[in-house]
């Protein structure tokens, strides 16, 4: 019963629940500190709509409405992790913003970070939950981030949190900085995340973990 609590109770619960989601993420084989630990620093029951906030800190999809989810917080550290490899982050396209959760972690990691989203009554939820938690390196854009962000690019990560069904778009690997690199999840029923590295002129991609993603899908709403 959170409501029977002092706010300083509650906020002192939260605290300890989410070191207990972060301890879960280094089990699942999470080992970047850095990346655990900006994890520990994001109130992920903020990002929820208040039925769920209890659930806030399991290590789980929760619906965002619209059709769409918060991502689980281990595949946002495991995704973070990845592009950190031998690295700084750099400026970062995050493409799917949602409710903003992942931006805010990013921005722990991150020099900037331009987070874009097609649904905008997510983008608008998106900036209220941030506004709160005072990230002055998080821009948020209303658009369609196939086509990546031009304005801004490049890029030295793009991150992309719906699956793109045919491939990696071209929009982004043009976006990329020399040396940038690229994770989407590519793919329909079965996807998988597509690691893109590019060096000068050429683009190198990888295929890593299996996953499971909401659509890429085109233009805005
Ligand atoms: N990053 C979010 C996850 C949101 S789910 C988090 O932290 O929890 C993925 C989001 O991608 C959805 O909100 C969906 O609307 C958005 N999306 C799908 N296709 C898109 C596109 N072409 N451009 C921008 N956002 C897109």
């Amino acid at each position: 019963m959170i409501g029977a609590r002092s706010p300083a109770q509650n906020l002192a619960l939260a605290t300890r629940a989410r070191a207990r989601m972060v301890d879960r993420v280094r089990e699942m084989g999470v080992r970047d500190e850095k990346v655990l630990n900006a994890l520990l620093q994001v109130p992920r029951h903020v990002f929820v709509e208040e039925a769920l906030a209890s659930r806030a800190y399991e290590d789980t999809a929760l619906p965002l409405g619209f059709q769409q989810t918060i991502s689980q917080p281990f595949i946002v550290a495991r995704m973070a992790e990845i592009l950190r490899e031998g690295r700084e982050m750099g400026k970062t396209l995050e493409i799917g913003a949602g409710c903003g959760y992942q931006a805010a972690v990013l921005s722990h990691l991150c020099t900037d970070v331009f987070a874009v989203e097609r649904i905008r009554p997510l983008l608008d939820r998106a900036r209220d939950n941030l506004r709160h938690l005072r990230l002055p390196n998080v821009r948020l854009k209303y658009a369609d981030g196939m086509l990546g962000l031009p304005e801004a690019a490049p890029f030295d990560t793009i991150i992309s949190a719906a699956a793109a069904a045919d491939g990696v778009p071209e929009a982004l690997k043009a976006q990329l900085a020399p040396g940038g690199r690229a994770l989407v999840p590519v793919g329909g029923r079965q996807q998988y995340l597509i690691l893109v590295e590019r060096q000068g002129r050429q683009f190198r991609e990888t295929r890593l973990d299996a996953v499971r993603f909401v659509p890429l899908l085109g233009g805005t709403e």
